[in-house]
């Protein structure tokens, strides 16, 4: 039987609904609570909302503290040999400011037009309310679920998830499921329902060159001191060549393959690619010539100078021979490199090519992550998303940004799905964040019909 047909699921619809008004309310009181974890402000008062609305949809919900921001959790797990889904989300926000480019105040939620404005009402809170109103709206129609659920609500997403990797290792136990459900983020065309299966990973580094004790007259020193903005030059020259491949030995030993189901969806996407690099002002992509798009993004590695600092930028000129040369450089990873190999391997290059040249890693960096399309779990979530969304979603094999989505394939070996119900319009992290109002009913369809058809695998 089809996913959404039976009869308990055209009863669920009808709660829907029914506790559509309720639904919205609800939603614009969690938005109405300040939870910006970057700045510690109103992050355990919105917790507390959190439990509130997962006990009221018919949880048990209760806190996991973790080194940082509390996570909150919920279950229920009473249908023993169903399938047990985790749903994830965030509760956190971004800050708010600048406060003046606002059109109404970011915690006092607003809906005009059709969206709901506020801060965090697509990032991430009508996302993974959409998952609790669905769990309620089961609840309230049939007084049961028909698969066991998980909810984990973090609290430090748009702070990098600092102690989610850490948490998820430590509550592992607790956090057993057969998939992880996480709804988060725009989808790439308004036209189309998406699912992605996975994220490139991520090693910041920093090079620090260094040459005489101060800045000095380029005529009096010229030709006796170093330059360290040339040695930095001829550093970075090491690293790359003018076909963008990475010349840091070994650097693509672990690449993968994409598999089958992944070409072939790269293969189909839909996405107008010069229409695409228009918008940014460009006529053509970077070398080499021959790279399909999608290959770049979801298959091959990236090293990226992020910034270059050094000697005088004012106006005018200045005559000097600089001092130091920094340079920031971000790896975008792909499956199956991991940041600590890629980070000896860049080392241990800059220790042979360029002595002189200090480099410091910059902080942990993230483990790219994938689910691979052909997961048979994967025919359930895109079944759910048509009944919610009327359409069969675009596979997206792996997104060009990084996310902690190794917490649920690495560390607890789950298959992850991530399905954005959220539009381009969105305006995550700017002013005016804003979301669609008809996309809550669609998010809710989604997530209650996940649970029905998971019920059936
Ligand atoms: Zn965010």
């Amino acid at each position: 039987m089809p996913t959404g047909t039976t009869p308990d699921f055209s009863n669920v619809l009808a709660t829907i609904d029914a506790q559509r008004d309720e639904t919205l309310a609800d939603l614009l009181r969690l938005i109405a609570q300040p939870s910006i974890s970057a700045q510690d402000i109103g992050v355990r008062e919105c917790a507390a909302l959190e439990l509130e609305l997962l006990q009221k949809a018919g949880l048990e919900p209760r806190l996991l503290e973790t080194s940082g921001h509390p996570m909150v959790y919920a279950e229920w797990l009473n249908v023993p040999g169903k399938p047990t889904v985790l749903f994830y989300g965030h509760y956190d926000v971004q800050p708010s400011d600048p406060l003046d480019l606002w059109y109404s105040p970011p915690f006092e939620p607003e809906i005009r037009d059709g969206r709901i404005y506020g801060r965090g009402v697509a990032d991430n809170k009508a996302q993974h309310f959409s998952h609790i109103a669905a769990i309620r709206a089961w609840l309230t129609a049939t007084g049961s679920l028909p698969v066991n659920v998980k909810v984990l609500l973090e609290g430090e997403e748009e702070v990098g998830s600092p102690h989610l990797d850490e948490a998820v290792a430590h509550y592992s136990d607790l956090l057993t499921a057969d998939l992880v459900y996480t709804s988060d983020g725009p989808v790439t065309d308004v036209r189309y329902p998406e699912i992605s299966f996975g994220v490139r990973g991520l090693l910041y580094i920093e090079l620090r060159a260094t040459g005489p004790n101060r800045d000095l007259h380029s005529g009096h020193w010229g030709g006796v001191s170093p330059n360290p903005i040339w040695t930095m030059v001829r550093a970075l020259n090491t690293m790359l060549d003018d076909q963008n491949r990475i010349l840091v030995d070994g650097f693509y030993d672990n690449v993968k393959e994409p598999t089958p189901g992944a070409r072939a969806a790269m293969d189909a996407l839909p996405f107008d690619v010069s229409e695409a690099i228009g918008r940014i002002g460009l006529t053509e992509m970077a070398p080499p010539a021959d790279l399909p798009y999608a290959d770049r993004i979801m298959a091959q590695p990236t090293l990226n100078i992020a910034g270059f600092t050094g000697g005088y930028g004012g106006p005018g000129s200045k005559t000097i021979i600089p001092s130091k040369a920094t340079v920031k450089i971000d790896m975008r990873l792909v499956p199956d490199q991991h940041p600590d190999e890629i980070w000896e391997k860049v080392s241990v290059h800059i220790a042979k090519h360029a002595p002189d040249v200090e480099i410091v890693r910059l902080d942990g960096g993230m483990v790219p992550s994938y689910t691979p399309v052909e997961h048979p779990l994967a025919e359930v979530v895109r079944d759910a998303i048509e009944v919610g969304f009327g359409a069969r979603p675009i596979d997206i094999p792996l997104v060009g940004g990084s996310l902690p989505d190794a917490a649920w394939t690495k560390t607890l070996g789950l298959p992850s799905f991530l399905v954005s119900y959220g539009d381009p319009a969105q305006a995550n992290h700017s002013p005016n964040e804003s979301y669609a109002v008809d996309r809550i009913r669609k998010g809710v369809v989604t997530s209650a019909a996940l649970l029905d058809g998971l019920a059936r695998t």
